[in-house]
């Protein structure tokens, strides 16, 4: 994922379309005059109708190949994808200045889409079809950012140790029951920062704090592995309840290997209240700041606001449509998320530093 970007498909076909066009145009003898503009024309011609959209995407996904398959057949815009963690993204983006062909961003967490505009790499991106569609409070207040699908961060527990009442709160995690009973990954996770941010708008940042530090008491061993690994971890009997994001969860339901569907079984998922409803986060996608494909990149975000550009972003990755009237994927018409929060997914970014330290004092590493 490292070598440059991969340009040579597309300039080889318009190339390769001259060639045809130049043979059958001088079938024999010399070059007449007049050849030179026929093959310049033939490159443009060639050129003009496909065209490209260049997105730098965190997610892998064979279902994102079959969507920008799709959004291909019916725009002929070729979309050309980059695929690397947020982190090098990011850093690539940022060295490539603006010499940078990226003209978006697909990237899981509101708190990562927020990193990229805070470093100058976004611009508002003006897809009016896109705008309408999504609720105001799933994208960025400068619109920079949308948010695509929804995830929702909650709390995977034993049924046989806990009942629902037990782990409808966030704050429950807190208390004497989870004493050496929880299970979670590393704090500098985004997903755990945007968690936290939230808690710091609901509560204040002591009241969080106190939250974090009491949690980080109840810890049944040190932060490590993945959301899946700490389900697998509750389903084992290493612990009896984690914080997760619900798609891990469904997707282990789903999974072809029986000793995923087992850890699925064993578990249950509580959508806990965060301080005002369920903490809900996005896949969204960001304007890149030189964006020279700006209008590509406009329509392809309005095609992934469309219901069908929506229920194939999600068939997948198990995440929640964000627009109305998207097919859910399978395995979610069971699950109900309950009143979700509305606080505004930018402030998940703003809070993120605040997030980090008051996690760090806690001694959740
Ligand atoms: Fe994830």
């Amino acid at each position: 994922m490292d070598s440059a970007f991969p340009m040579k498909g597309f300039i080889s076909t318009a190339w390769l379309a001259a060639g045809l066009l130049l043979a059958a145009c001088s079938p024999s003898g010399p070059a007449v005059d007049g050849t030179q503009d026929t093959v310049e024309q033939a490159v443009e011609n060639a050129a003009e109708p496909a065209g490209v959209v260049n997105l730098y995407s965190t997610r892998h996904y064979d279902s994102d190949k079959a969507l920008f398959a799709a959004f291909e057949a019916e725009t002929g815009i070729e979309v050309r994808v980059r695929e690397a963690g947020a982190a090098q993204l990011l850093e690539t983006m940022a060295s490539e200045g603006d010499q940078s062909p990226a003209d978006l961003v697909l990237a899981a967490d509101a708190g990562t889409l927020w990193r990229f505009k805070d470093r100058g790499l976004t611009q508002p991106l003006a897809a009016e079809a896109a705008d309408s569609a999504v609720p105001e409070t799933l994208r960025d207040p400068d619109g920079h950012w949308i948010g695509l699908a929804k995830r929702y961060r909650v709390i995977a527990y034993d049924p046989q140790q806990h009942a629902p009442e037990d782990v409808d709160e966030m704050a429950d995690l807190a208390g004497e029951r989870f004493d050496g009973e929880l299970c979670v990954r590393s704090s500098a996770n985004i997903y755990n920062l945007s968690l936290m941010a939230e808690l710091i708008e609901r509560m204040g940042a002591d009241e969080a704090g106190a939250w974090a530090e009491a949690v980080a008491g109840n810890f049944a061993r040190d932060p490590q592995g993945g959301d899946t690994a700490q389900i697998e971890a509750v389903a084992a009997g290493a612990c009896s309840a984690a914080i997760v994001n619900h798609y891990y969860w469904v997707r282990l339901a789903e999974s072809g290997s029986d000793a995923q569907r087992a850890s699925a079984e064993a578990t249950a998922l509580s959508f806990a209240d965060a301080g005002d409803g369920v903490h809900r986060n996005v896949t969204g996608i960001a304007m890149a700041a030189n964006a020279p494909n700006a209008d590509n990149a406009r329509a392809l975000v309005n095609y992934l606001t469309t219901p069908e550009g929506q229920a194939m972003l999600v068939t997948e990755t198990k995440e929640f449509p964000v627009v109305e009237g998207a097919a859910l994927p399978t395995g979610l018409s069971a699950i109900a998320p309950g009143p979700e929060s509305d606080v505004l997914l930018a402030v998940l970014g703003e809070n993120q530093a605040e997030a980090q330290r008051l996690y760090d004092l806690a001694g959740w590493n």
